[in-house]
């Protein structure tokens, strides 16, 4: 569905991912792990098109998609892409966040973009919110919101960098059960996460990084029960 072949990514004289090839197969859900500065940030922005690569290239369901010479942008729109900040049009409604996109990109009549406005706010639990605005939701009830503003774009990929890293534990709860409801609609994801027992739970496969690199590439359950680098045993033990 989308692989990095051979990725090079660096700022100034800082190289920041080295040589990464990685793929992420349809219906699949794939956990990058690592430790703080391991590039796995730098990794989900270069999936998601919006970084430019020194070497190397993306390569997204099928089409080239990023190499040192550019973007196809266009191909942009198939990927949502969730952060740890939400990111949320202050002034507009919640129904208005997520009916925003389609409306403006896909020039999505209005009350068919309300339509499915109102349908994605009932997946992720704010059916009773549509009406209200950023500031007068939760931080968990916000990323709720971002989610179902990304989805509204009809992805076939979805991309989560930490995206309950500045939640409590309720709010995170909230949060990582309505991403797990995306992943068994069958949606194909990647998601960073600190969030060890989701990724115990939900990741088919994990990326560990470490320094720019994929140093283990494996099934979830062999890498939870039976890491194979060092640094990866020590990453778990740390993080368990
Ligand atoms: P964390 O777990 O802390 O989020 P990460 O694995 O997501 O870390 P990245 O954010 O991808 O790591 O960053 C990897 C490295 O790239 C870091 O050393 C960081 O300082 C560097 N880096 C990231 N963005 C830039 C930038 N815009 N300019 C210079 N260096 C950058
Ligand atoms: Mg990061």
């Amino acid at each position: 569905m989308i692989e990095t072949q051979g990725i090079t990514k660096s700022y100034a004289s800082t190289t920041v991912l080295s040589d990464v090839s990685l793929r992420i197969h349809r219906g699949e859900c794939v956990v990058l792990l690592g430790p703080s500065g391991a590039g796995k940030s730098t990794a989900l922005r270069c999936l998601a098109g919006l970084e430019e690569l020194q070497a190397g290239s993306v390569v997204f369901q099928g089409e080239t998609f990023v190499t040192p010479e550019g973007t196809h942008r266009h191909l942009r729109g198939a990927i949502g892409m969730v952060f740890q900040q939400f990111n949320l049009f202050p002034h507009l409604s919640v129904l208005d966040n997520v009916a925003l996109a389609p409306r403006r990109v896909k020039k999505v009549a209005l009350p068919q973009a309300r339509r499915q406005a109102e349908e994605l706010l009932d997946l992720v639990g704010l059916g009773n919110r549509r009406g209200y605005f950023p500031h007068e939701l939760s931080g968990g009830q916000q990323q709720r919101v971002a989610i179902a503003r990304a989805l509204a774009m009809e992805p076939t990929l979805m991309l989560f960098d930490e995206p309950t890293s500045s939640l409590d534990p309720e709010h995170t709860r909230e949060v990582l059960r309505v991403m797990r409801q995306v992943i068994d609609l069958g949606m194909t994801v990647a998601v960073v996460t600190h969030e060890m027992s989701f990724a115990r739970q939900s990741a088919d496969r994990v990326l560990f990084m470490d320094e720019g690199r994929v140093v283990e590439d494996a099934p979830a359950a062999r890498f939870f029960t039976a890491p194979q680098s060092a640094r990866a045993r020590a990453f778990l033990r740390e993080e368990d």
